[in-house]
């Protein structure tokens, strides 16, 4: 295990907090000690209060941060005092421990406090590190990990059985600590949870789970090495992904999205001979389970895996003290022999963590078939951390998701004008977006986002779209939405004057193209969810065409013959096509300046006056366009298909 410490660096970090920073993200940095917000860390220190008091506080990590990307405003001071007198308590339900830990804090705007404060205050050293580290929790996880643990550390760690994180967790501690603590302890090692260190500085404490961990790790190198997968392919037919997402969603009961992963380590465990066995143990530390749900779907039956989902539940629910919701009973993983790992999430960020997350297991569980069995808490242990009273409360205040959460809407001629418009207003909307132009500043909008795909590729290639077909389907497992808006617009040209070429040239971009990828997405689209949505971005030229544009206005008016046979064709099943024909948006690439400045002069107008040249006198934005596209995909257009709807402040013509 890599120690990250750098003085020079820590040096430029004053003060107690600000080292707590440093510290952190050091944890953060490393996937095998800290998973998307797993862990935590605080620090204790003296506060002064309005009255010029001082006051003994923990500042302690706040629940919602995470620890690769913490700032000190993601700390929360709470009284330390508060916190060990909490402790003393007999009992305390976790709904009055989060209440009283809120009450504790010494600023109202601040996040909660993690549900591990209590925890972190008991323990008497300045600086309290906590992490659910692959290592620890691998040995944990076997039949005889607490020898193993023991052998490793010896009296150095201070060893907790299992018990929900919490109240019960910090009132173990509080009698566990004080008896066992010498001063050889330099760490505490929670069963099928995770590690602590602690220490006087920041460095002593990082420093100390660095060398625990490290320790966990040589241990299993040289008892549990993992072999390297050896190179494999997926094997599928990925057409099968979108049926196979529209299934999942139905026993959600709301669209989700599918992520597969390939790389030979998930292809090899999804292969693994043991798979059936090893994969249904449950999550390697309950934390994980909010995510994963308990158990991966194994093949592809999703009704018999929803109906074991409700028994698990009815089962369970029965001995709580209150009323509980059930979640959806639909699996988060799958693994699939042909597809790998499969990951199924209401957005594209869920679906990648919840990846990381099991690719992750996978190792754990491998090791721990090496060290005599992977074992994983019993079903009433996870059951109680999946219906957590906290946890409960969550979704009751929770709000409705997005309109488009867990839906793919792809946008072709994405990357400038009324393209890259609409993808933000589909992201806006909660969707996951694929951008796709021949343009590669397609590929840079929106960096790094989960949820925005971008692909440069030429449309009037027929091996190019089979790829975006595919590509989508790998990164979000299918299509709900498309938005057909690429479209050449050659400058003016008389009949007299247009050659073969430049109308083939057109016809191909501004027709063919449409014609190949609506053939291509007709599968997608009839597996989506909530039904496929495609939206046709055609022209004013096709109602009112003007001279000069025959290419343009004969494309586009045969796209929209080609967008109203396929409302017929495709209304049985229940794909909705409409259109939109907007006329002069000018902030686009195409008006510059110095163009707009010529139009106007010809007809004897300002640019202000050109722009509003319409019965309204508003000027047409990319943006107007792009709402009312997107606002055509969702539930007020439910029930309209085959439609033409002009923006263009009101044309004359068309009216
Ligand atoms: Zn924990």
């Amino acid at each position: 295990m890599e120690n990250l410490w750098n003085d020079t660096e820590a040096s430029k970090h004053k003060g107690i907090l600000a080292e707590r920073v440093y510290s952190s993200r050091l944890l953060g940095a490393n996937p095998n000690l800290v998973l998307h917000g797993g862990g935590n860390t605080s620090v204790k220190g003296v506060s002064r209060n309005i009255f010029g008091e001082e006051v003994e506080t923990l500042y302690v990590k706040g629940s919602g941060s995470d620890l690769a990307t913490i700032e000190a405003k993601d700390f929360v001071a709470v009284r330390l005092e508060a916190m060990l007198k909490l402790s003393r308590l007999e009992k305390l339900s976790d709904i009055d421990m989060a209440r009283e830990l809120k009450l504790a804090s010494l600023d109202p705007n601040a996040p909660a406090p993690s549900v591990e404060a209590i925890l972190h205050a008991l323990i008497p050293h300045r600086f309290v590190d906590h992490t659910h580290a692959d290592a620890i929790v691998t040995l944990t996880n076997t039949p005889d990990g607490e020898a193993r643990i023991r052998e490793l550390f010896g009296d150095e760690v201070i060893v907790l059985p299992y018990v929900m994180p919490g109240f019960d967790l910090a009132k173990l501690c509080a009698e566990v600590f004080p008896a066992q603590a010498t001063p050889r302890t330099i760490g505490m090692v929670l069963m099928n949870h995770g590690i602590f260190s602690f220490g006087d500085s920041a460095k002593q404490s990082y420093v100390r789970m660095i060398e625990l961990v490290g320790r966990a790790e040589d241990y299993l190198n040289r008892n549990a090495a993992l072999s390297s997968a050896t190179e494999m392919a997926p094997t599928a037919d990925w057409s099968a992904v979108p049926e196979l997402r529209k299934k999942v969603s139905a026993a959600a009961g709301f669209p989700l999205l599918l992520r597969s992963e390939t790389s030979s380590a998930a292809l090899a465990f999804a292969r693994h001979p043991n798979i059936a066995a090893i994969s249904q143990r449950g999550p390697a530390t309950p934390d994980h389970i909010i995510r994963t749900k308990r158990l991966p779907l194994l093949g592809r039956d999703i009704g018999a895996y929803a109906q074991a989902y409700k028994d698990y539940f009815e089962k369970n629910s029965q001995s709580a003290s209150t009323p509980l919701t059930m979640l959806d009973p639909a699996p988060r993983v799958i693994i699939d022999p042909e597809f790998g790992l499969v990951s199924a999430g209401r957005s594209a960020r869920d679906t990648q963590i919840i990846e990381d997350i099991y690719l992750h297991t996978q190792d754990i569980i491998l090791r721990g078939e090496k060290l005599g069995g992977y074992q994983a808490l019993g079903e009433a242990d996870l059951f109680s951390m999946e219906y957590w009273d906290l946890e409960q409360a969550k979704l009751k205040k929770a709000g409705a998701p997005k309109a488009f959460a867990g839906e793919v809407a792809l946008v072709t001629g994405a990357a400038s004008g009324i393209g890259k418009a609409c993808v933000q207003s589909f992201l806006n909307r909660g969707a996951a977006v694929v951008g796709v132009d021949i343009n590669p500043a397609v590929g840079l909008l929106h960096g790094g986002r989960a949820d925005y795909l971008g692909i440069t590729a030429d449309m009037t290639s027929a091996d190019a779209i089979r790829e975006i077909i595919e590509k989508t389907i790998r990164h979000y497992g299918g299509l709900d939405m498309l938005v057909l808006n690429a479209g050449i617009f050659p400058g003016g040209r008389k009949i007299s004057a247009l050659g073969d070429d430049e109308w083939r040239k057109v016809m191909a971009i501004n027709l063919d193209a449409n014609l190949a990828i609506m053939r291509e997405a007709h599968p997608l689209l009839k597996a989506a969810p909530r039904y496929g949505r495609v939206v046709v971005i055609g022209s004013k030229n096709v109602p009112a065409p003007g001279p000069g544009a025959a290419a343009y206005s004969a494309s586009k008016a045969a796209l929209t013959q080609l967008a109203r046979v396929a409302a017929l064709e495709w209304g049985a099943d229940a794909i909705r096509i409409n259109l939109v024909h907007p006329n002069a948006v000018f902030d686009t690439g195409i008006w510059t300046p110095e163009v707009l400045q010529q139009r106007a002069a010809h007809y004897g107008m300002t640019v202000d006056e050109y722009k509003r040249n319409n019965v309204l006198h508003e000027e047409v934005s990319s943006k107007d366009v792009a709402e009312l596209t997107a606002e055509m995909c969702g539930v007020l257009f439910a029930k309209i298909t085959g439609a033409q709807i002009p923006i263009d402040g009101g044309n004359e013509r068309v009216i």
